[in-house]
């Protein structure tokens, strides 16, 4: 037997560190026969095997790889013979930066489900249970590597039977780091004004009665605590948009199981994938019933299914089968996940906290994602995705750090070429996501034991952003790198491909971002790859933007600048209009040339027709403007286009207005104008598209920015050549990833 041995060192990278990896490496080399052992260590998963099926054991390393696992590269060479007799899994070895890719945070399995299910089970009820397929990994992990002692389990002992199931290579449980049972782990309970509900099933019990008798109940989960009420209560729903603050923004709803989510939604194939994906995130899908509050104005509801076990007890214990679950916060602040803040913060929100003891180590919010017209689209990329890795960049050397833009702000970090996204922080402009922008830095920097003074770091080149300022304070001017929106914008679409030297037309919409001069721009078209950089070659016609980016939150305002170039005006403050006085302030602010910024923003032309089209009230949330029009627009079956053409590099905005405003004053219904409206820029684009992309020999178009959140813009564009956002959002959660990339190849330090 010895005589024919060969043997090998395998080293192998990607998410391969608690998805149970190592003990799939040990039962299939003891299958094969094989001597040798495996370990984790920082750069992934080191192995040593000798004996004769080697080739059949490297062929299955890969292809029955756990579930959870991402196998991002194997590298096998050839190596002495040992004479080893069995084969180990050896403890986890220090080096020097730690480069392992952590992984993301996973719902319970369905092996841990029929446990926790099981009155026979010694984990029957139990709300912690998890195994080595499944539970949180980055939500309670506080060093490298994941270890145990390295997570938010540390201070939980197991008892006898967990830690021989832990120690059991034949185990589900064997290195699952985070496993424990009722006798030995954490536990939940249940606190409210009546007192404090504590002890196995009795504390979910009483939420899940709480929430059927029409209760608000903040719920501690994987990534922080949510709120939650019976999404079909009218009463309930509408009390939490009160004590939230919380006017319009739609509330995410999770069903108990796929069936109830086909009650109240249309769950497509797709959708459906979604949903029940590893990430199980909030998929956007056309909503049936008329949940009253839940997500006024859109046809649109989003929908998870239960991912962690306190959610599926809450159901079987009698919760109702839906319920509204969102980030628990008051309006706009970062989702709370410590139980002191989140007691003191909800405190006048939540009815009851249903809290549990096991700490989680940074916040989540759930993901958002939609099925969309050219793939998944990520509208917030969060819990189940972050931190995986989203690029390899080749050819960096130095880490990096790039900071984001400012509003649904993500930041980035590469080290040795891989960049990781942080999850979603939040709008900087508010000081708790501010803060929590701070710690997303200090931790990423600190898990990956990169030396703050080799940090490169990139920014936006807007001078007032908060993230540009904390990049002033970050780094000295030489190690410090300004990366244009829009561009940024374009270089994550391509990044997200590893596309560093494809040539593209660039097509960057939405709402704002600091242009080369100075100006407000929002609706840009460049040539150029992410190696070379990118030239702007076509814009929207520049408007007048009364009081800059405050004209956001007031469609009229927006529009006045717009409409001000138009030949002729009727009095927009009569019907069929009904602009409110905001609209003439705005003109005479225009007139005096006070806070007046020029803007090429497509946002904000957004903004304008949707204010023609009725929606002039000012906005509770960015982009509902945009998002209200969408939906107008597809409760039409029009098939008219508005023109938008594109003279001297110019879109020109002026003869669709015009054709608005008349079609208004002819009494034409407007969910057909917002239609028409929608088809017109798509018909402009491709337009657009071919003109420039012939001109410039171009074969591919990268579309990016938030206005590509608009489906039905998505949707009526036609070009097979056409590619956007699928691994970081088309807004500014994916900005960051843009700016390292961009950065990357214009460093000279690179
Ligand atoms: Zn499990
Ligand atoms: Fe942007």
């Amino acid at each position: 037997m010895v005589e024919t041995a060969q043997a090998c060192s395998v080293h192998v990278r990607g998410v391969v560190q608690g998805v149970g990896f190592r003990p799939f490496v040990y039962r299939l080399a003891r299958s094969r026969s094989l001597s040798g052992w495996v370990l984790n260590h920082e750069n992934g998963v080191e192995i040593y095997v000798e004996g004769e099926q080697i080739d059949d054991f490297l062929r299955d390393l890969v292809s029955h790889a756990p579930a959870a696992a991402n196998i991002a590269s194997v590298n096998v060479e050839p190596a002495e013979p040992k004479g080893l007799r069995d084969f180990t899994i050896r403890t986890s070895e220090r080096r020097a930066t730690p480069a392992a890719r952590i992984s993301p945070d996973l719902p319970v399995c369905g092996a841990c489900l029929r446990e926790l299910f099981d009155s026979n089970d010694p984990r029957f009820g139990y709300p912690y249970i998890n195994c080595t397929n499944c539970g949180p990994r980055y939500s309670i992990l506080l060093a490298l590597p994941y270890d145990r002692a390295n997570t938010t389990m540390k201070d939980w002992r197991m008892d006898a039977r967990c830690s021989l199931q832990y120690q059991d290579p034949e185990d589900r449980r064997f290195h699952a780091q985070p496993v424990a049972c009722g006798n030995c782990g954490p536990h939940y309970y249940l606190k409210s004004a009546a007192g404090c509900v504590e002890g196995g099933n009795a504390a979910i019990q009483a939420a899940a009665a709480m929430l059927g008798g029409g209760s608000i109940v903040a719920v501690k989960g994987i990534g922080g605590y949510h709120l939650a009420c019976d999404a079909l209560n009218p009463a309930a729903v509408e009390q939490l948009r009160e004590r939230k603050f919380r006017k319009e923004k739609p509330f995410a709803v999770m069903t108990r199981h796929l069936d109830a989510a086909r009650e109240i939604a249309d769950v497509a194939e797709e959708a459906e994938r979604l949903l029940t994906s590893q990430a199980r995130p909030i998929v956007l899908v056309a909503s049936k019933a008329k949940l009253d509050g839940v997500a006024p104005d859109t046809r649109e509801l989003g929908i998870m299914l239960p991912y962690t076990p306190v959610h599926h007890l809450l159901f079987a214990a009698g919760a109702p089968a839906a319920l509204v679950m969102t980030s628990a916060n008051r309006s706009s602040e970062p989702i709370a996940y410590t139980d002191e803040d989140a007691q003191a913060s909800l405190k006048g929100i939540a009815d009851a906290f249903l809290i549990g003891e096991r700490p989680i180590a940074r916040r989540m919010d759930d993901s958002v994602v939609r099925v969309g017209a050219f793939g998944p689209a990520i509208l917030r990329r969060a819990r189940g995705y972050a931190p995986a890795v989203v690029a390899r960049i080749p050819r960096t050397t130095c880490p990096m750090l790039a900071l984001g833009a400012d509003l649904k702000n993500t930041i980035a970090l590469s080290v040795d070429g891989d960049v990781v996204v942080s999850q979603h922080i939040g709008d900087l402009d508010h000081y708790p996501a501010l803060q929590a922008f701070h710690e997303c830095i200090n931790d990423l920097v600190t898990m990956y034991e990169v030396r703050r003074e080799d940090l490169v770091v990139v920014h936006d080149s807007h001078p007032q952003y908060a993230s540009t300022l904390h990049a002033i304070s970050l780094a000295a001017p030489e190690r410090r790198i300004a990366v244009q929106h829009h561009r940024a914008h374009i270089a994550s679409v391509l990044a997200e491909r590893e596309e560093w030297d494809r040539p593209v037309l660039g097509v960057a919409f939405d709402g704002t971002g600091y242009g080369d001069d100075g100006a407000i721009w929002g609706g840009e078209v460049f040539v150029g790859s992410v190696r070379s950089g990118f030239e702007r070659v076509a814009h929207l016609r520049p408007a007048l933007l009364a009081g800059g980016d405050a004209a956001a939150r007031f469609p009229v305002q927006a529009a006045a600048g717009f409409l001000a170039q138009l030949n002729s005006l009727p009095d927009l403050t009569a019907a069929p209009f009904c602009f409110p006085q905001r609209y003439n302030e705005s003109l005479r602010l225009l007139n005096s040339g006070l806070r007046t910024f020029r803007t090429t923003s497509m946002g904000r032309l957004f903004d304008c027709v949707a204010a023609l089209a009725g929606f002039v009230r000012p906005v509770t949330y960015e982009g509902q403007a945009a998002m209200w029009l969408e939906q107008l627009a597809r409760g039409s079956s029009s098939t008219a286009a508005y023109p938008f053409p594109l003279i001297d590099g110019e879109l020109d905005f002026r003869p669709a207005l015009e054709s608005i405003i008349a079609d208004r004053l002819h009494g034409l219904d407007p969910a057909d104008i917002a239609r028409a409206f929608h088809r017109g820029i798509a018909a402009g684009v491709t337009a657009a598209i071919r003109t420039l992309g012939h001109s410039h020999r171009l074969d591919g178009i990268a579309l990016s920015g938030g206005v590509f959140q608009n489906e039905l813009i998505l949707e009526n564009l036609d070009d097979p050549r056409l590619f956007t956002n699928h691994a970081v959002p088309s807004n500014d959660g994916g900005i960051s990833l843009g700016q390292i990339a961009l950065a990357a190849f214009q460093s000279r330090h690179a």
